[in-house]
Formats: structure tokens, sequence, C-alpha cells
């Protein structure tokens, strides 16, 4: 079996340009823009380039994106008021802190501080909490990333089997969520799982999202399963995910490319929350 290839960049692509462009411009008859402030902290190359496909992303849907920098060496205190200022900007709607942060700066100090209506990354605890109780909110980005690109595949996750491999806040916890609300049964792995081929023997759907290059190999794939490649490294100026996409290709019935599949999905997520959260300020 040769896989079907699910293009992340594809999917965001034509959700951006078709379905987020036309809110966009629906909002622009009230004369809101939607507009997102991105807090860079130093000069990570990693964080430099995602923070650039965030800004080519929302310029497709026609949203405005403002990246403002500091230097590694700026207090907390500096980044907690720039965000109270954010908060009560009343021409900002979204704001995400590009994360990792220098280790003088708490997180959850900071995630705690920002505005849960603006918070577009979903990782206040207070949207965490809604998304745990099933309730209408802001997702974080690639979990909804991810399940938009199933739903534009029509993969109905209903009574499906699906194993997800990684237990983060950001990503296997809340994507394990969405999965349960679509009425899937869950196996969520971690680094203590014992027999991980197990868990994986009757997965329809496998999430991956270990953060170890290559972790997961053909032959642990199920024959026909869809596999999602959440891993992004950089090995030796190349990149690839968390499964070894040439051997998963050829047992799994679709897969992820790694670079340009989950990826460019976690953006256009990141968007459309931005748009979401000037749709509800507008209808406030
Ligand atoms: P993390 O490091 O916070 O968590 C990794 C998880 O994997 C942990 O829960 C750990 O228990 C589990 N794990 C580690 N080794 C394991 C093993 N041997 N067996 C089973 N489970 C194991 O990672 P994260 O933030 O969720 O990110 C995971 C990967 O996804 C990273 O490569 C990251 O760069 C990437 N990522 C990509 C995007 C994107 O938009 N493409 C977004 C977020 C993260």
């Amino acid at each position: 079996m040769s896989a079907e290839i699910i293009s992340g960049k594809e999917v965001a692509e034509n959700i951006l340009t078709t379905d987020l462009k036309s809110r966009v411009e629906k909002l622009k008859q009230s004369n809101i823009i939607p507009k997102l402030v991105v807090i860079l902290v130093g000069e990570m190359k990693a964080s430099a380039s995602y923070v650039a496909q965030k800004e080519k992303f929302a310029g497709k849907a026609g949203i405005i994106s403002e990246v403002q920098r500091f230097d590694d060496n700026v207090s907390e205190d500096e980044i907690l008021n720039r965000i109270s200022e954010i908060n009560s900007d009343k021409s900002i709607h979204g704001v995400i802190v590009q994360l990792p942060l220098p280790k003088h700066i708490s997180v959850a100090k900071v995630l705690n501080n920002i505005n849960p209506d603006k918070d577009v990354d979903g990782f206040t605890p207070f949207n965490v909490g809604k998304l745990f109780l099933g309730e209408d909110t802001l997702v974080s980005c690639t979990p909804k990333g991810i399940m938009l690109m199933l739903e534009s595949k029509n993969v109905d996750l209903s009574g499906k089997n699906v194993t997800v491999i990684g237990r983060s806040n950001i990503v296997g916890k809340p994507v394990s969520i969405l999965c349960q609300q679509q009425n899937a049964t869950v196996t969520m792995c971690h680094s203590k799982t014992k027999d991980l081929d197990s868990k994986l023997a009757d997965a329809d759907v496998v999430i991956v999202a270990a953060g170890v290059p290559r972790f997961i190999s053909g032959s642990q794939i199920p024959e026909g399963a869809v596999v999602i490649d959440v891993g992004i490294h950089n090995i030796e100026g190349k990149l690839c995910g968390d499964v070894d996409f040439e051997s998963a290709s050829k047992r799994a019935s679709a897969i992820t490319p790694v670079p340009g599949g989950v990826g460019p999905m976690t953006v256009c997520a990141l968007i459309e929350n931005t748009i979401i959260a000037a749709e509800r300020f507008n209808s406030a």
C-alpha cells in the first residue's frame, strides 16, 4: 500500500483563502480588521521562521499581524505590562507569546495574565478548562489544526481507535480530548508506557507527538491507519518528523509529511482563532 499524502499546506491554503478570507471581509464591513500580536523574546531561529509563516498566512486571510520583539534580557514585569496593555487595547483581538521564553520569565505567570478572550493559542487555564468541559472556546492551535485536517479528508472518528503518543499540554492532551469529543476511543501513550507496539496494534488513527526524530517506524503502524506526524526536527539541515515517513507511508492509508503537514495547519488554526476572537468582539 502507498499512502495518500495529507498536505497540510494545501488544506491550510484552501481554508485561508476561502472560508477565513470571507469571514474577514464580513468583519471589515463592520469596520473590524482582526489583529494578532505575536510577542517574540530573543532570537531563536526556529521561533523566527515560525513567526514569519504566521505573518504570511495572516496576509492570505487579510488579518493584521504584528510582531513585538524583545531582547533576551527583558524583565518579566516588562512582558506582563505589555500583556496588560494589549488586554485593554480594543484594536487587538488576539495575542500569543512565542515559546520557549528565557528561564527568568515564568511561562505560567505570562499565560495567566493573558485575557482568555484574546488567548488565541488556547493556553490559558480558563480556555484549557473549557476545552476539557466540552464548551465552546479558543482551542489550542496544533490540536485544532489536526482536527481541521482530518475533517478536510473526511476522516470520521466516531467509534474509531485513536492512539496518541505524547501527553504534552499543547498537543497530546488536548488532541486526545478533541478526538474523544468526536466519539473516538483514545489510547494515550507517553514515556512510561509499556509495550507501545500493543497500543498501536488496533489503531485506526495514530497521532505522534513524542518529540523524538523518526521514533515510530512503519512496522509499528497497522495496515491502513491514518498517521498524523506532529514532530519536527532539523537533523543535519534536513527536516523530519517523529515518524519514519518512508516506511510508515508503505503501511498507512494516509499520512502527513514533515514539513508541510501539521505545521501549516497549526498556523491556519491560529489565524482562525484570531478571527473567532474578532467575531466575538464584534457581536459582544
Ligand atoms: P513535549 O516534549 O512537551 O512532549 C513529548 C511527549 O512525548 C511527552 O508527553 C512524553 O511523555 C512523550 N514521549 C517522549 N518519549 C517517549 C517515548 N519514548 N515513548 C512514548 N512517549 C514518549 O513535546 P510537544 O511539545 O508535544 O511536541 C512534540 C513534537 O511536536 C516536537 O517535535 C515538537 O517540535 C513538535 N511540535 C510541532 C508543532 C507543529 O505545529 N508542527 C507544534 C507543537 C509541537
